[in-house]
């Protein structure tokens, strides 16, 4: 795998900081243009946006390139979000988890992919 950040420990941790922004920003769009219910198990999801309610269904650590993709996200409650780290997710999360190989492997929902300038 091809590491996309620069091996001087400054800038990455620079572009580091500024991809956690991102990441951020877009937990937040994803919080407004979802209902506020968990996607795995139907749980109504109180109070304020909080960060461990936004899975990425494909793993970051393993697909680096879907970190800032909104489609490659699923809002779930911590209990859900913990199941899933903990390697037993729920059916749902499982069946969301498989879509979102399938649009990896079609290539769908790739459109507003692009490049991030770290250095601006
Ligand atoms: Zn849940």
């Amino acid at each position: 795998m091809i590491r996309k950040y620069s091996e001087k420990g400054l800038v990455k941790k620079k572009a580091k900081t500024e991809q956690t922004k991102l990441r951020h920003e877009m937990f937040e769009k994803h919080w407004q243009i979802k209902p506020h219910y968990c996607e795995s198990c139907g749980s109504k999801l109180y109070g304020e946006n909080k960060s461990y309610y936004h899975d990425h269904l494909l793993e970051k650590s393993k697909h680096p390139e879907l970190d800032l993709e909104i489609t490659n996200l699923y809002l779930v409650c911590e209990e859900c979000h913990s199941k899933k780290t903990n390697g037993s997710p729920t059916l749902n999360h499982q069946m969301a988890i498989i879509r979102a190989e399938e649009r990896l492997l079609t290539g769908e929902g790739e459109t507003e992919k692009k490049e991030h300038n770290f250095y601006e």
